[in-house]
Parts: C-alpha cells; sequence; structure tokens
C-alpha cells in the first residue's frame, strides 16, 4: 500500500515515511492510494477476535510495510493494560436500537487515547524504518483532549520531545490541570493567548517553515505531528467503528438487515472520517452523521457545499469541538474528486486566502448521499444531558450529548429508525462543571468537590486518571502570544535562528 499527498499525487511513499513525517512537504495529507476492503468471511473472522488481535488485523491492510512482529508490538503496547479490562471500545446499549460507543476508558478519558496510545509505536516504528537517527519532535495543537493524551502517549518515550500548545481560555479546568501536570522528562506544554484555529495555524506554520527545518536538521532533529493529520492517528481510528460493528453482529443478521447509522460528535473531521474509511471497507454504516456545537461550519457546508471559515467563533461547553477549520475534510475532498489534487490544492489554497470554498456540485451531492449534518445549541446541549440521565440513568459528557441530540433531530426529520451507533468521546469528569450545572445543580467552586458531588448525585465513579489529579504537582503554568510560539519552540529545544 502506497500513500499519495492529497495536494500532490507526484508525493508517493510507504506508511511509515507517512506516518514519521505527519504531513507532505507542500502541505498536503497523505491518503491510502486505495481503500481495502473486507469480505464476509474477514468479518466473520474478526468477530471472533479480540481488540488487540482486530486491531493488527486492520492496521496490517493499511501498513503493508510493517512486519506481523512489528504490528504485534504496536497493538499489545497500545492496547494491553492501558484501558479498564482491557476493553477500549465497548458498546453500551441504551436502548434497542440506540448503541453508543465508549471510546473514554483509556488513560486521558477521551477517544484519543485509542490513537495516542499506539501513535508512539507506530511513528517510533516507522522512524526506525525511514529515519536517521533523529530525534522527533512532536509538536501539538490541543483543543483540550490531543494534548494530553498525546502527552501520555510520547512521555519518555526514546528518542522523541513534545510540545503542546492549546487556547489559554478554551480548554476546561480538568483539561488544563490533566496537561499543566503532565509527568517526563521530554514533555513541554504552554497555553497561547488565542483559539484553537490559532493554536493549529501555528503549529503548521512551523511546519512547514523552510529554515527552521533546516535548523532542526542540523541539530538531529526532525519535526512529526501526532494531530489527527497524521496518518498514524487516523489508521487506528478505523479500528473500533469496524470493531463496533463485529460486536452488533451478536445482535443477529435481522438486526441489521438495513445496515447502522453512526453518530460522531465533530470538530476537525477526523473521527468521522475513520468511520468513513470502515463504510468503505466494508462495514454495513448507512449515515455518516455529523454532529458539530455552535461553531457549526461543517453543518453548513454539508448543506451549501461552500465552507465558509469567517464566521463568529464560539467557545462552548464542547471545547473539543470549537473548531472552524476541519484539517481532515482535506482527505474527505481527495476521495470525492477522485484524487483530484489539483483541485484539492486550490480548495486548500482559497481556504487559505479568503477563508472559504465551494465545491463542485458532483462532489456536494456525493457528500449528501454519505453524510447528514447537524448542530446543536448549548442549551440543548444541556438539556439532553439532563434528558438522558433521567429517562435512562446514564451519565454523557458535553460532546456525547452534542451527538444525541442531533441524532434525534435526524430520527424526528427522516423518520429513519435503523440502529444507530453514537461515539461518546469522553467520560463526563472532564467537564464535570458543565455537567453539574446541565442536571440542575449548582456547581462548587472548586473542580474536584464538582467531581465529587456528580459522582455522589449520580453513583457513577470518578474515573482513576481524574481522581489522581487533585494531588497531582502543576509543572507548567507557561502562556505565549500567538505569534511567539515559533520562539517557544526553538528556545525549548535548546537552538535558535
Ligand atoms: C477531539 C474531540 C472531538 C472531535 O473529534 P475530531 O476528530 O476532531 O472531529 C469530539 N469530542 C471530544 C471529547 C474530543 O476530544
Amino acid at each position: 500500500m502506497l500513500y499519495n499527498s492529497t495536494r500532490d499525487n507526484l508525493q508517493e511513499v510507504e506508511s511509515a515515511y507517512a506516518i514519521a513525517h505527519g504531513i507532505s512537504k507542500e502541505g498536503g495529507l497523505f491518503v491510502p492510494q486505495s481503500i481495502p476492503t473486507l469480505s464476509k468471511e474477514d468479518f466473520i473472522a474478526l468477530k471472533e477476535m479480540n481488540y488487540v488481535e482486530r486491531a493488527k488485523y486492520i492496521l496490517k491492510l493499511f501498513l503493508t510495510d510493517f512486519s506481523d512482529e512489528e504490528l504485534d508490538y504496536c497493538a499489545k503496547g497500545a492496547y494491553v493494560g492501558s484501558f479498564d479490562n482491557d476493553l477500549p471500545a465497548p458498546l453500551y446499549a441504551l436502548s434497542d436500537k440506540v448503541n453508543i460507543l465508549e471510546l473514554w476508558h483509556g488513560p486521558t478519558c477521551a477517544f484519543k487515547d485509542l490513537a495516542l496510545q499506539i501513535l508512539p509505536y507506530l511513528l517510533t516504528t516507522s522512524s526506525k524504518k525511514v529515519g536517521d537517527g533523529k530525534k522527533t519532535v512532536i509538536l501539538v495543537a490541543t483543543s483540550g483532549d490531543t494534548g494530553k493524551a498525546a502527552l501520555e502517549g510520547f512521555k519518555d518515550v526514546a528518542g522523541t520531545e513534545i510540545i503542546v500548545f492549546y487556547p489559554n481560555d478554551g480548554v476546561s479546568a480538568m483539561q488544563q490541570l490533566q496537561m499543566n501536570t503532565q509527568k517526563g522528562e521530554n514533555v513541554y506544554v504552554c497555553a497561547i493567548e488565542g483559539n484553537f484555529d490559532d493554536a493549529q495555524t501555528g503549529v503548521k506554520n512551523i511546519f512547514t517553515n523552510d529554515d527552521i527545518k533546516s535548523l532542526l536538521a542540523e541539530n538531529n532533529m526532525e519535526f512529526s505531528s501526532a494531530n489527527s493529520i497524521n496518518w498514524g492517528r487516523l489508521a487506528p481510528q478505523i479500528i473500533y467503528y469496524i470493531s463496533s460493528y463485529c460486536d452488533l453482529m451478536d445482535k443477529g443478521d435481522d438486526y441489521l438487515k438495513d445496515g447502522f447509522n453512526v453518530v460522531v460528535p465533530t470538530g476537525n473531521f477526523g473521527n468521522i472520517l475513520a468511520a468513513y474509511y470502515a463504510r468503505q471497507m466494508g462495514a454495513p454504516i448507512n449515515k455518516l452523521i455529523c454532529a458539530s456545537n455552535s461553531n457549526n461550519v461543517l453543518t453548513d457546508f454539508l448543506k451549501s457545499g461552500t465552507y465558509d471559515r469567517n464566521r463568529d467563533f464560539y467557545t462552548t461547553i464542547s471545547p473539543s469541538m470549537d473548531i472552524l477549520i476541519s484539517s481532515n475534510l482535506e482527505r474527505m475532498l481527495y476521495e470525492l474528486t477522485g484524487h483530484n489534487d489539483k483541485q484539492v490544492a486550490a480548495w486548500q489554497n482559497s481556504l487559505k486566502y479568503d477563508g472559504k470554498y465551494t465545491v463542485t456540485d458532483e462532489v456536494l451531492s456525493k457528500l449528501k448521499e454519505l453524510f447528514y449534518g447537524g448542530y446543536c445549541s448549548e442549551e440543548r446541549t444541556s438539556a439532553t444531558i439532563k434528558n438522558t440521565f433521567d429517562k435512562y440513568g446514564y451519565l454523557i459528557d458535553t460532546h456525547t450529548a452534542v451527538a444525541v441530540s442531533v441524532y434525534e433531530d435526524y430520527k424526528e426529520s427522516t423518520g429513519d429508525n435503523r440502529p444507530v451507533v453514537i461515539a461518546s468521546t469522553a467520560s463526563p469528569y472532564k467537564f464535570a462543571n458543565s455537567v453539574l450545572s446541565a442536571l440542575g445543580q449548582d456547581v462548587p467552586n472548586k473542580e474536584f468537590d464538582a467531581a465529587n458531588k456528580l459522582s455522589g448525585l449520580t453513583i457513577t465513579t470518578i474515573p482513576a486518571p481524574i481522581s489522581e489529579l487533585e494531588t497531582a504537582t502543576v509543572r507548567f503554568s507557561n502562556v505565549c502570544k500567538k505569534d511567539d510560539m515559533k520562539e517557544v519552540v526553538l528556545k525549548h529545544l535548546g537552538i535558535s535562528l
């Protein structure tokens, strides 16, 4: 399997190169030349496997330059011992038709762990294959969850250094504490005065700056990315959608006779893109339901075909989705234009300079066939948390609530009553203040009092990675201007222009 860049089909690389470098040199994203498919027999075999075996089976199709031993090392390293009961992605039946895919049983309590527990293994294995013994410097822009999950995955991994930037006023108190207390000798965390898009743009600019790149090379270092622009982040996310289908197969052929829908609370479009790949591989997914919060740039795009980021940016109670530039949409457009690199590059260029672009009618009609887009206000998000708890005794976080709410709209407007898998992307305890307030409770001043109150009220347990933060030492409290990110990186690495 070879990979092309979304902006230049002449770039043709193996997966190890794509993963080690993160992004193509002209700024495009690496995409597999074709999507492998799974037969009925494959699915029957997968159904009998545990998560580690499913992971190996699926990754082997995409990472054909990895040996079986390497994949075994990566999958076991990631998924044995780091998730509750070694079940990284269990399905919870909320009702007969509604299945919640719980993706927050990992060490940082958000779905990012599913990919970021394995990425360090994939990346160090890739670097060995293609690298020249250089130290890998991982730069991360985070809306809250990626940062912590990447820090946890890469802490003290030999040959790596990791630097995380997050928007100062754009993450929850618990997310901030999670990052600022991170342990490890090779980690660094800095807040920026700006929003997530500023952080993401800053990181992309550093990545593609030739002066900085050569400076790093002189010092025997090179950049890579732990954001979902890295194929090594995306491929592992396909596994849990295939895995959820395998688990649904237990309910019998009749249950799945018309396939099922998947709902994903979306920001950067990485998670829902992984669901699209699972669909193309043969999982009988009907509609991909793309759920946004008030930053509803994707909802408008899926309706009109115009992607327009020139709009107000809202800071919401689902901060990991407060994004106006959904990076992974670029891969989707590459697929839907039949790998038209020139067209994709032109659209990305308009996005960069005018903040918008409009796709062709043909692409729009394909998008409409695959996706349903909807969004949810802050009030509705809170009301959904309360209703779901009152009705089912099941506690969801703010991001999952956006997904549940958009699913309700979808069902009402289409009458489609197929079984559904809703991606539950974070533990409610990461957003304890907002969840408690949604349940109609006064929110205590201290974050941990809120978590304890939530636990007492709902008779649910605070996950250990969160309760342990109460006594953890704060190691980082840096804030920088968005234009100073470059200097912060160089200074931390001990080199200067
Ligand atoms: C990152 C994140 C999202 C958005 O996922 P994308 O892949 O960026 O679309 C949704 N919910 C939570 C809790 C997240 O951390």
